[in-house]
């Protein structure tokens, strides 16, 4: 059984592109899908859905949006030879990581792990909400800190 749609979940926290190239990994592997995903959830955008993707071909309205989009394509720059589907999107990042893996059939989901002490901080809430919502399996990749 092999997976075919595979999403990493990437904030921009140190060392978070271990996330991505585990995923990249595991996608030529499989011979799977690849989705990587961002969720802006730092900026008051009044009047805004929850679940708003952002066009990263077009010109966006709200400098600080523009901004996150900038941000987002020059955190993947260095993978712009590999085919994988790109998506920025502002909400809440549990909800629109379980909202797009259920709705493009994802079958595995990659979150980063920080390997701080104690069993109730190994996984951060984000990646902890992912695990115990998400309708598929879920990775968490160990981040160095
Ligand atoms: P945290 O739960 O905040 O410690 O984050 C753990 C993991 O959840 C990160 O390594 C990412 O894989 C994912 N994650 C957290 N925040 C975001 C976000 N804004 N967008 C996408 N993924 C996120």
């Amino acid at each position: 059984m092999s997976y075919r749609h595979i999403l990493a979940a990437i904030d921009y926290s140190k060392n978070c592109k271990s996330v991505l190239q585990k995923a990249i990994f595991l996608a030529t592997q499989q011979q799977a899908i690849l989705s990587v995903m961002h969720v802006v959830d730092n900026l008051p955008l009044s009047g805004t859905a929850y679940g708003t993707e952002i066009d990263l071909g077009a010109d966006v309205a709200n400098p600080l949006l523009e901004l996150e989009k900038s941000l987002f394509i020059e955190e993947l720059a260095e993978f712009n030879d590999i085919d994988m589907a790109r998506n920025l999107v502002w909400g809440v990042p549990k909800q629109e990581i379980i909202h797009y893996a259920d709705r493009e059939a994802v079958d595995l989901i990659l979150v980063g792990s920080h390997g701080r002490h104690g069993l109730e901080l190994i996984l951060g809430s984000t990646a902890n909400a992912v695990l115990h919502h998400a309708h598929c399996d879920v990775l968490a990749v160990r981040i160095s800190d």
